[in-house]
């Protein structure tokens, strides 16, 4: 991963490490989240990946239900 020297800094370019990226708005599919980047000052694009974990139920009337789906665990509040 050389050529990348500034991964896992989410505010800048992987590669150049320029803070003037962009990024598309966010699409969710099979349970992640997607945001198509590109780099404004050199050509890198890519893709942000989020993995939706957890599940939070707000009702009118509050916080009801949590669900994590790494722990497969359901709380009930
Ligand atoms: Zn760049």
């Amino acid at each position: 991963m050389k050529d990348y020297p500034h991964a896992g800094n989410m505010e800048v370019c992987p590669k150049c490490g320029a803070d003037q990226i962009e990024g598309s708005a966010f699409n969710l599919q099979d349970e992640s989240l997607y945001q198509e980047m590109t780099c404004l000052t050199c050509p890198l694009k890519w893709t942000e990946v989020y993995d939706i974990a957890r599940r939070f139920t707000h009702t009118s009337e509050g916080l009801i239900y949590i669900y994590d789906r790494n722990l497969k665990k359901e709380t009930e509040l």
